[in-house]
């Protein structure tokens, strides 16, 4: 068998739905493992059908299908944390259920996805409600942002004294550890409660602000910090030094919202050269 060099790089799963144009979902998780030197791998909860400015439709994938994929993953024995996105749909999260039972001790993230910023349902009500019973007391770390931590805990959250409320009370649902993520309000600050000590990080709002896969990308960040060996405190502050860069470095892909830079990384790396005019020209 071949036992690479590489064999250092940890391995994160992704359970996450697909966001062709790679802003958010599992393409961008994927980025954001590759540049915390993780090497991603990933199982598709449903299709999205979506450009920058919107989510047009959504295609969930058979339960089985997710079952099965997840499975096949994690037999290879080598993954080394889990992040968890949109899930969509109660059966989904089922199965998500059934992995997390299987393997306790495998620290996973959760982003509680249940609404696009242009306003499209991605978690239908039972699966938040699965969600709220099932998953959260499962998980090592969950990570809503405003609208999510509202959603899940039915308080109005839009300041810092109504994050740390819901923080608290995310931690009496059973939650291990909570940040939620305020990356829309005046300052960009995340509320972190592990159950000890409430803490804000306060960070600068960077333009530009209309950013989309925010969430996917800081949940990716801490899973990939999580599998690298740190402790979730140092993991969350790392992840959103890594956001706040990305939306720092995000450029357009179209008329709509603006995709982080996931890769902002290999832009500070030496400019390769260009080798073009080194290239023979071919003989006939
Ligand atoms: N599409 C997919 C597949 C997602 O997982 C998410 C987000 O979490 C979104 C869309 C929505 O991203 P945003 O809230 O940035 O629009």
């Amino acid at each position: 068998m071949n036992q690479s060099l590489n064999a250092a790089w940890p391995v994160v799963l992704s359970v996450a739905g697909f966001d062709p144009s790679a802003g958010a979902g599992i393409a961008a998780d994927l980025k954001t493992f590759a540049a915390h030197n993780c090497y991603g791998i990933a199982a598709i909860s449903a299709l999205t059908v979506q450009n920058s400015q919107g989510v047009a439709a959504i295609h969930p994938v058979e339960p089985q299908i997710l079952r099965e994929t997840i499975q096949s993953l994690l037999a290879d024995g080598r993954v080394k944390a889990l992040k968890i996105g949109m899930l969509h749909n109660a059966a989904t999260a089922q199965v998500v259920r059934e992995v997390l039972d299987y393997h306790p001790a495998l620290p996973a993230v959760l982003d509680p996805v249940v609404r696009s910023c242009s306003g499209v349902e991605l978690l239908d009500a039972s699966g938040l409600d699965f969600l709220r019973r099932e998953l959260i007391p499962r998980v090592s770390l969950l990570t809503p942002n405003l609208a999510e931590a509202a959603a899940l805990t039915e308080l109005p959250v839009d300041n810092l004294e109504s994050m740390k409320a819901a923080a608290r009370k995310l931690i009496e649902m059973g939650a291990r550890a909570v940040v939620v993520t305020g990356g829309h309000l005046e300052k960009a600050i995340d509320v972190f409660f592990d159950g000890t000590e409430v803490e804000s990080f306060v960070g600068e709002r960077i333009r530009p602000d209309n950013t989309h896969g925010t969430g996917c990308t800081f949940s990716s960040a801490v899973a990939a910090n999580l599998a690298l060996g740190r402790q979730l405190r140092d993991a969350v502050v790392l992840a959103k030094a890594f956001v706040a860069e990305a939306i720092r470095n995000a450029f357009p892909i179209g008329p709509g919202r603006i995709p982080l830079n996931h890769l902002y990384r290999m832009m500070e790396s030496p400019r390769v050269t260009d080798h073009s005019a080194a290239i023979p020209e071919p003989v006939h």
